[in-house]
């Protein structure tokens, strides 16, 4: 095996794995974890990432990873902005897919009376479903706004707060964004789509808290046993979807132009000097604003509702965090303060304590991060840590991870089935389409328990505490 193990969870990929890699892959993962990997595929892509010009350190899979377009889904890898790329795989289709999770500040005792009404209410707010329009009619010029301004659109608007925006990454804005590299097709796709959940893995949870790990960050996050959560889990729509696709054909044809070779096409990329790749750069990030937006509004709507059946329900923005998402970052190399451009697909950003992007609030602990795991089973908030600043650009995991492709999980069950099994364990699923919940049993996803465990032992993120599901809904 090329797999060389350094400690309990961590794995090396050696160079002499696959002609042209430039680095060495570092997989975090418990023997079970290792063992699915080659199955999949997933290592051949590691080492397909590990060939790209100008990679820094390490290809890197954290334990949720599995097989993607490309890149595979729980990869990170940076590059060197001066030789270099970037590129639309190692984002990943859906732009800044990523999750958020709002603090109620009401006990469970107080939710679980009115949780079918609830969940019911907010069903019917909040569209969702593959080609779902918004609540929300916006025209051209609204559009560009939101791509140019992210969640601040939608506060402006009066979808959200002002101190929600602090706790969205970059503040709710993303600084490369350039909605005039964005097609047409693409701000078509987009436009009656703004406020929905969209499908299938997406969703928004009732949660609540039945585990603390850390007291003092708990306290500092404002968690604790008890308190319902919400949990929402959605990205850029057809609006992104179309970005990725418009840009691999550019790509496809940069590569040819500055004579670059890749092992796989899905890897198509550009150097991160050319102007293919600033025009992606600023496409990716303005669908990465309207994806921020998508989920203030969401947030906004789920807060509505609350309010409706809890007058002194709070709702307040714990995080909203990205995980498919390219940044242009300071990071440490041999010594030198240096921007690379940071690729997390399926992974998570995790800054550490005293981090400047952070909101002063988390400064002294570092940066929640969320962690969904399945609509049957627990959800975890870790926090940020120093030496995954350190040892992997300041990330780690997205979620447990597919273990069963769609087409084999619509197999296993029926939807019945599956709902009169979540209902004895206390969950109430609603969704908009039968078939997702069949490509969303539990047994589709890794254990999430698992993967946490190997990034806390790792060190590369803590954890904080445990959100059991209450009701889920699901597109
Ligand atoms: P992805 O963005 O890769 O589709 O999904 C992120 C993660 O969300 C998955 O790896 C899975 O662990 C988790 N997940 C999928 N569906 C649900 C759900 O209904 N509830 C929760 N809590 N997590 C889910
Ligand atoms: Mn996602
Ligand atoms: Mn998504």
């Amino acid at each position: 095996m090329a797999l060389k193990q350094l400690d309990h969870v961590r794995w090396l990929l050696d160079k002499d794995f696959k002609a042209g890699m430039r680095v060495t892959g570092l997989i975090y993962g418990d023997s079970y974890i290792i063992q699915n990997l080659e199955k999949e595929g997933a290592l051949e892509q590691i080492a397909n990432v590990a060939c790209l010009p100008g990679i820094l350190k390490h290809s890197y899979a954290m334990p949720d990873v599995h097989w993607g377009y490309g890149f595979p889904i729980g990869g990170v890898a940076a590059f060197s902005m001066d030789d270099g790329i970037i590129s639309p795989g190692g984002v990943g289709y859906d732009i800044s897919c990523g999750v958020r999770v709002m603090l109620t500040f009401l006990d469970q005792d107080e939710v679980k009376p009115h949780i079918d009404e609830l969940t019911a209410a907010i069903f019917t707010k909040v569209p969702c479903g593959v080609g779902s329009k918004g609540a929300i009619k916006i025209g051209e010029s609204d559009l560009l706004d939101v791509l140019a301004n992210g969640a601040l659109w939608a506060v402006k608007k009066g979808y959200g707060t002002k101190e929600d925006l602090e706790c969205i990454e970059e503040s709710g804005r993303l600084p490369h964004a350039n909605a005039s590299y964005v097609s047409k097709k693409a701000l078509e796709r987009g436009k009656p789509q703004l406020g929905t959940l969209g499908s299938g893995n997406h969703f928004l949870e009732i949660q609540v808290i039945d585990e603390i790990y850390d007291e003092n960050v708990a306290r500092r996050f404002g968690l604790n046993l008890g308190q319902v959560t919400v949990m929402i889990h959605c990205g850029s729509r057809g609006l992104g979807h179309q970005v990725c696709d418009d840009y691999i054909k550019v790509m496809l044809r940069a590569m040819t132009k500055y004579g670059i070779k890749v092992p796989d096409r899905q890897l198509c990329c550009a150097p991160l000097k050319s102007q293919e790749a600033r025009e992606y750069l600023g496409a990716m990030q303005a669908a990465a604003n309207y994806a921020l937006a998508n989920r203030e509004i969401i947030g906004h709507m789920v807060r509505d509702v609350f309010l409706r059946f809890f007058p002194k329900a709070e709702l307040k923005l714990l995080y909203d965090v990205s995980h498919n998402m390219a940044h242009i970052e300071k990071h440490e190399l041999d010594g030198v303060i240096m921007d690379v451009c940071v690729h997390r697909k399926g992974a998570t950003r995790a800054f550490p304590p005293d981090h400047p992007s952070l909101p002063e609030k988390y400064r002294p602990v570092g940066q929640p991060v969320i962690i969904p795991g399945s609509m049957g089973t627990e959800s975890y908030i870790l926090v940020g840590t120093k030496r995954g600043m350190e040892e992997c650009f300041a990330s780690t995991c997205h979620g447990a991870g597919r273990v069963l492709s769609r087409k084999a999980a619509m197999k296993s069950e029926d939807a019945d089935t599956v709902l009169k099994r979540l209902e004895q364990k206390g969950i109430k699923v609603m969704a908009d389409q039968m078939g997702t919940i069949r490509e969303e049993i539990p047994e589709a996803y890794k254990d999430v328990s698992r993967v946490v465990d190997v990034v806390e032992k790792a060190g590369i993120s803590r954890k904080v505490a445990r959100l059991r599901p209450l009701a889920v809904i699901k597109g």
